[in-house]
């Protein structure tokens, strides 16, 4: 059997049980270890399976067919966000302008929402940061662009060097929502 037709073959196989034995591949396709080993290591690095102790495991897709929630675009800024709904399932957003859209239309008090600081890209609680919409271009995401900043102090330099308006969370769902409604997005963004 060709390498290429065992490794299908192996990924078939971790599809359909989530995961299986290396002990189990040997056996059933009469190869060596060495080879099993060769055939995984593919797959691993395609990132279809890793490694799991005696054998490997099935990797689920999920965080590569990502959509936006709110544009369902698939590329992601650097200042992607999530929701985490009450019951534990997630939705995502390209930048924080989506996130914004997504609270002004769908939002609660429940939900947890994950952003990330503009300056340091550590995750954080959104609810608690600081949105800087209108500066001057560097995201290449939605319109109007919203950063998200988690001190202040930073927030406010930034805005001294590069403009915008600064607001919290409540205050920018709003203006967000309202600079959409009275004006058609560029047709031209993605
Ligand atoms: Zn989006
Ligand atoms: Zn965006």
């Amino acid at each position: 059997m060709i390498p290429e037709k065992r490794q299908k073959q192996i990924l078939a196989w971790v599809k359909q049980h989530g995961s299986v034995r290396i002990a189990f591949l040997k056996e059933e396709l009469g190869v060596s270890e060495m080879t099993i080993y060769r055939d995984i290591q593919k797959l691993i690095q395609d990132e279809e399976i890793e490694r799991v102790p005696g054998g490997v495991k099935y990797l689920q897709p999920s965080v590569q067919s990502r959509q936006c929630g709110v544009c369902f675009q698939e590329s992601f800024s650097v200042q992607a966000a999530q929701l985490m709904h009450a019951d534990g399932s997630m939705a995502h957003f390209c930048c924080p302008h989506c996130l914004l859209m997504f609270m002004a239309h769908h939002g609660s008090e429940e939900e947890q929402v994950i952003g990330r600081d503009f300056l340091r890209g550590t995750t954080m609680n959104a609810r608690l940061g600081i949105f800087l919409i209108g500066a001057d271009e560097c995201l290449h995401c939605c319109a109007p662009q919203v950063l998200l900043f988690q001190h202040q102090a930073q927030a406010v330099k930034f805005q001294a060097g590069f403009g915008g308006e600064l607001y919290d969370f409540s205050q920018a769902v709003t203006a967000v929502a309202s600079a959409m409604s009275c004006c058609t997005p560029d047709p031209g963004q993605n």
